[in-house]
């Protein structure tokens, strides 16, 4: 999918052949095995990725992700998909991701602890302030990234907090990190509508995927912009209210009962029910390649924001470009994560914190920039939106290798 989505870009700005076979495989690939000490008194060996796509740009940025499903291959389309994030949202960073195949909620928390530290050791040699910065993704949070900030320091003799975002704001995390991919994917979708001429505070919203993205989103979409928020999911299942949903009640019952299906009087529908839902809007924020060419035909949303990365395959973009659906593709979409881990990393450099009301009006800034560049080169190009948010990413990417030359 990546590639497939990276050479459609790279053909229509005719991208020289030598920068294409630059840009198709990662820069480096790095694979480890991780010895765990289990509770039971067992090792167990677990095994991780860091894939470091391209650093043209700046120092390689991306997040780690905690899943069963891990594999080299995703790993290396998810790096591949950072380096046109960081690029679409032009911020001074390249694309990278890491992950580790296990499934963290069969985990104790000694034992999380135990292997995020030996990964972070695995992988200390690659990273770093000036040469990879990691961040959270699928099933990581702040915890695990204070962890590797301080397995990282202990092993280079001095704190470094710059190595790593997403970090408790205790510990020099950056104040609005914990929501930014949310605010992001709801700054796309009022830019959306106002381009559509579609009234904000009247739109309806399914979201699919109830964890940080997810429930932020619906937090901020329906507090801040006065959206509906009609149907949630997670998991376990999903719930469609029609007159709406109560967010702060359906985080109070997920986090009391593990899943938002037992929230009271809602009608209970699957994952799959929920992407096809009568809205105006929908949120894929959970895994990759949900809506595809066996669903997007009977999508009836008039707006898709990507909060996860790679929720739509290409078949499916294509049925979604037909319809007229407005497709804000992940790496537009769910920038504001990067976004404000970049801010985060400045911060940390200069050891200076920002208040709130400056991280998001920057954020804020950066998102619509970016929306209405993808959407006005849309327009001109007469393509979709991934398609014209690659074409810029590809070609910010490309002048940066073409101008810096290859060495030797
Ligand atoms: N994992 C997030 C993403 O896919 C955030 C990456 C970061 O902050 O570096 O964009």
């Amino acid at each position: 999918m990546a590639l497939e989505q990276f050479n459609k870009a790279a053909d229509l700005i005719n991208l020289e052949d030598d920068i294409r076979q630059i840009l198709s495989v990662p820069q480096r690939e790095v694979h480890v095995a991780l010895p765990v000490k289990m509770d039971n008194g067992k090792v167990k060996v677990f095994v991780g990725y860091r894939v470091q796509h391209n650093n043209a740009r700046g120092p390689f940025k991306g997040g780690i992700r905690y899943h069963p499903n891990v594999s080299i291959d995703e790993v290396k389309a998810l790096a591949m998909w950072m380096t046109w994030k960081t690029a679409v949202v032009d911020i001074p960073l390249g694309g990278a991701k890491g992950g580790i195949a296990v499934d963290p909620k069969a985990l104790s928390q000694g034992e999380l602890e135990r292997l995020t530290r030996r990964y972070a050791y695995a992988i200390s040699k690659f990273i770093g302030p000036y040469e990879d910065v990691p961040a959270p993704d699928v099933y990581t949070g702040p915890q695990h990234m204070a962890w590797i900030m301080d397995t990282y320091s202990a092993l280079t003799g001095h704190l470094e907090p710059s190595v790593i975002t997403g970090k408790p704001v205790e510990t020099y995390g950056s104040l609005g990190r914990n929501d930014s991919t949310s605010r992001g994917v709801a700054i796309t979708v009022a830019e959306a509508a106002r381009r559509l001429n579609l009234k904000t505070n009247q739109l309806t919203v399914a979201i699919q995927g109830f964890g940080n993205v997810g429930s932020n989103a619906a937090l901020i979409m329906a507090k801040e912009y006065g959206m509906k928020i009609v149907a949630v999911s997670d998991s376990k299942g999903g719930i469609y209210v029609k007159s709406g949903i109560n967010v702060d009640k359906a985080l109070e019952v997920k986090e009391k009962t593990g899943s938002v299906v037992n929230y009271e009087g809602a009608q209970k529908i699957s994952n799959e029910e929920l992407l096809t839902l009568d809205v105006d809007v929908l949120i894929p924020a959970a895994l990759e390649q949900v809506i595809t060419d066996r669903n997007a035909g009977s999508i009836k949303a008039k707006i898709i924001s990507e909060g996860a990365n790679g929720p739509t395959t290409p078949e499916a973009d294509r049925i979604l470009y037909e319809k007229g659906t407005l497709v804000v593709p992940d790496i537009l979409a769910n920038s504001g994560g990067v976004t404000v881990s970049y801010f985060e990393w400045v911060q940390n450099l200069e050891r200076r914190q920002w208040t709130l009301e400056e991280v998001n009006a920057e954020l804020d800034k950066k998102i619509r920039k970016a929306f209405n560049d993808v959407y006005d080169t849309s327009k001109q190009l007469k393509v979709d939106m991934r398609t014209a948010a690659l074409t810029l990413a590809v070609k910010r990417v490309s002048d940066a290798i073409r101008i810096r030359g290859i060495w030797p």
